[in-house]
C-alpha cells in the first residue's frame, strides 16, 4: 500500500494519524470541521418559568436556566447541523453556555464525529447565542393580564450607547428575583431598550433602582389603550434617562474640574482638586442640563519634578515638555512630592490637580 502524504501539512499517514481523503485528520478538522453548523442560535425562553419554545411549542424547563439553554442549543444543533459527506454520525458531547448579557452569549459546543473505518474525532465549535424572552402562555395566563408597563431605557441625549446597554443589562441581572421575573419581553431598539413589565408597581420599583444607582431621570406617563368591562385599560410608560457620566470621568461642576467618585442613592459624588468632596442630586444634575465631561485631550498626565516655596515644576508625560506653575495658580490634591504622577486639567488659568495616578 502506498503511504499517503497530507496535502496540507505534508506529514505521512501512520498509526495515530489517520487520513480522511487526502488530508490527515488534524488538517481535515481544521479545514472542514465536522459539519455545517448554524451561524447563530436563537432560543426563546420564558422569563418566569424558564420554559422553552421549540418550533412553536412550549416545553417545560429542564432544571436551571442554564440547563434549559443547553438543552435548547443541543436541540438546535442536532436539527440544523449538516454533517460533512465523510462523516457517518455526529453527536453532542458537551455544551457550555456563557451569557454576555441577558440577550446575548456564546455556546461552546463539543461535537463528536465518526468517520469510516471507525475513525472518531472531537471538534469544538463556538456559536453566538441570542436569547429572546417571551412569557409562555401559561405564565401569561397566570399573570392574568398582559404587560401593564413599558420601561423605556434611553441615553442622556437620546440614544443609549453600547456601553450603557451593557451596564444597564448588568444592573438588571442583579435585580432581586421577584423584580427580574416581572420583565417580560426585552426589545432592543436603535434608541435604547424597551422592557415590558408585568405590573406597574414592579416597573416603578425597577425604575427607582436605576434612578438610585445611576441618577437616572424617571418620567411616567399613562395612556388609555382600551376598555374591558367598562373599565379603562391603562398602559403606563416609564421613561428612564441615563446620564452619560461614569465613575472616574472628569467633569466641570460650578466652573471647576472635578472627578466623579461614584453615584449612589441618586447622588453624584464629586471630588475637586484639593480633595474636597461634594455631591449633587439626580434632580440637580438634570435641572442644570447635565455636567460637561472634560475631553480626554484636555486631561494632562503630569509628573511632579520639583516643588519650591512658590512654584511647582511638572513634566508633561505626553510630550515631555516642562511646566512651571506658581503655587498660587495651582490647586493641589493632598501633598505632592517629586516623582508623583498626577492627572490635571488647566481651567481659567489655574492648574487643577485631580489626584495621583
Ligand atoms: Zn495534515
Ligand atoms: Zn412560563
Amino acid at each position: 500500500m502506498v503511504r499517503k502524504i497530507c496535502a496540507r501539512c505534508g506529514r505521512p499517514e501512520e498509526p495515530g494519524r489517520p487520513f480522511i481523503g487526502n488530508l490527515c485528520l488534524e488538517c481535515y478538522l481544521e479545514e472542514k470541521g465536522v459539519a455545517k453548523l448554524p451561524g447563530e442560535i436563537e432560543v426563546t425562553i420564558c422569563p418566569r418559568c424558564s420554559s422553552l419554545r421549540v418550533q412553536g411549542a412550549w416545553l417545560p424547563p429542564e432544571g436551571s436556566v442554564e440547563e434549559t439553554l443547553r438543552a435548547a442549543v443541543e436541540a438546535e444543533i442536532l436539527s440544523k447541523a449538516k454533517p460533512n459527506p465523510e462523516v457517518r454520525e455526529i453527536w453532542v458531547e458537551n455544551i457550555v453556555v456563557g451569557m454576555e448579557d441577558r440577550n446575548r452569549g456564546v455556546a461552546r459546543v463539543l461535537l463528536g464525529a465518526r468517520f469510516h473505518r471507525g475513525i472518531e474525532a472531537r471538534y469544538e465549535a463556538i456559536i453566538p447565542l441570542r436569547v429572546k424572552h417571551v412569557l409562555c402562555p401559561s405564565c401569561l395566563r397566570k399573570a392574568g393580564r398582559a404587560y401593564e408597563a413599558i420601561l423605556q431605557l434611553r441615553g442622556e441625549d437620546g440614544r443609549l450607547s453600547d456601553d450603557e446597554r451593557r451596564e444597564v443589562s448588568r444592573l438588571l441581572r442583579r435585580l432581586p428575583r421577584h423584580l427580574y421575573d416581572t420583565i417580560g419581553e426585552v426589545e432592543e431598539k436603535r434608541e435604547g431598550l424597551d422592557l415590558k413589565i408585568l405590573d406597574q408597581a414592579s416597573a416603578r420599583s425597577i425604575a427607582s433602582k436605576l434612578r438610585s444607582r445611576l441618577a437616572a431621570k424617571v418620567v411616567e406617563t399613562h395612556k388609555v389603550v382600551g376598555r374591558r368591562g367598562g373599565k379603562a385599560k391603562v398602559q403606563t410608560t416609564i421613561l428612564v434617562r441615563i446620564p452619560r457620566i461614569r465613575e472616574g470621568d472628569i467633569v466641570i461642576y460650578k466652573d471647576r474640574p472635578a472627578v466623579i467618585k461614584g453615584i449612589s442613592g441618586n447622588r453624584i459624588i464629586l471630588e475637586e482638586a484639593g480633595g474636597r468632596r461634594t455631591s449633587l442630586s439626580g434632580e440637580e444634575f438634570w435641572e442644570s442640563g447635565g455636567l460637561e465631561i472634560v475631553c480626554e485631550k484636555e486631561v494632562k498626565v503630569l509628573m511632579v519634578t520639583a516643588i519650591t516655596r512658590d512654584l511647582i515644576y511638572l513634566l508633561d508625560m505626553d510630550n515631555y515638555s516642562t511646566l512651571d506653575i506658581p503655587l498660587s495658580k495651582a490647586r493641589l490634591a493632598g501633598t505632592l512630592k517629586p516623582g508623583d504622577k498626577v492627572k490635571a486639567v488647566m481651567r481659567s488659568g489655574e492648574l487643577h490637580i485631580l489626584g495621583k495616578i
